[in-house]
């Protein structure tokens, strides 16, 4: 198995700027456990890829979450990074899916993309999800609000214990406008002929040769993308102070113990009576 990577690609004669991102640890260590439809595995997998790429292409240093949310059978999803590469997500369903398109999902909704950064203000941008996937859905976000004319690419495996997800990125780079709308017109024609199988299982040398060995891409170090939840017993220990003690003894004397479980790792915290009675003290 490969190592989960971001990489990132220019050219030395052309005004764009790329992105390559291959995930299968990271993926299936998000959806294990959680007996999620395929066409919810297959968004989560879409939406880790599309934050990996976001994470890069917004530069920033802090944390990105990126949520869709809606009235449909996925009443949310959510990524949440940062610009480590440290993914964690999950999907919440309200009814049974039936269809794999963002609208039979999500219904009507939104997109709400949360940049944090350790340094400065919160932003935050919220589109509505008016197309067929999720790509599109994002092609749009950057047209409206960054005014950069950007393709991007998903695919994803879902074969039980060999989940893979992928995306490529092509974006201009804002300096010549008609030059880099040219060239940008020239490597999304190149970049349609990757095949999904291509773009899962060749390493990216092999994807990015392939696609642009007459353009001289320039491919930078790449950056290691990682599952991780973030979730601690101590942050537990600060969530179930809100509960009370009474409540909590009430339940250990109830269960034997208390058990909290991350909604996100589903990795369980156990509390008994002399836990909780020492945390108050
Ligand atoms: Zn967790």
């Amino acid at each position: 198995m490969q190592q989960d990577l971001l990489h990132r690609y220019t050219f030395d004669q052309l005004d764009v700027r790329g992105e390559l991102v291959q995930i299968e640890q990271t993926y299936q260590e998000m959806i294990s456990g959680h007996e999620y439809p395929v066409a919810v595995q297959k968004l989560l997998g879409e939406l880790l890829v599309a934050t990996c790429l976001l994470t890069a292409t917004l530069k920033f240093e802090g944390d990105i979450a990126v949520q869709l949310q809606g009235d449909g059978p996925v009443k949310y999803a959510v990524i949440n990074g940062d610009d480590q590469q440290n993914m964690r997500g999950i999907a919440r369903l309200q009814s049974e899916v039936a269809g794999s398109t963002i609208k039979e999902l999500i219904g009507n909704g939104v997109m709400v993309l949360t940049i944090t950064p350790n340094k400065g203000e919160r932003y935050q941008g919220i589109v509505p999800l008016e197309h067929e996937t999720l790509a599109e859905c994002l092609e749009a976000y950057f047209a409206q609000s960054e005014q950069l004319q950007t393709r991007l690419w998903f695919t994803t495996d879902t074969t039980a214990g060999s989940e893979k997800a992928s995306g490529l990125l092509l974006q201009v780079l804002p300096v010549n406008k008609a030059k880099s709308i040219e060239d940008f017109t020239h490597l999304e024609a190149l970049s349609n002929t990757i095949k999904d199988e291509e773009l899962l299982t060749l390493d990216a040398t092999t994807v990015l040769t392939r696609l642009y060995h007459e353009d001289n891409p320039r491919v930078y170090e790449p950056q290691p993308i990682h599952f991780k939840c973030g979730c601690t017993r101590d942050k537990t220990i600060t969530a179930l102070v809100n509960v009370g003690q009474q409540t909590l003894l009430d339940d250990a004397s109830a269960n034997g113990e208390v058990k909290i479980s991350c909604h996100y790792c589903l990795k369980d915290y156990i509390f008994n009576e002399q836990d909780i009675k020492s945390i108050f003290n």
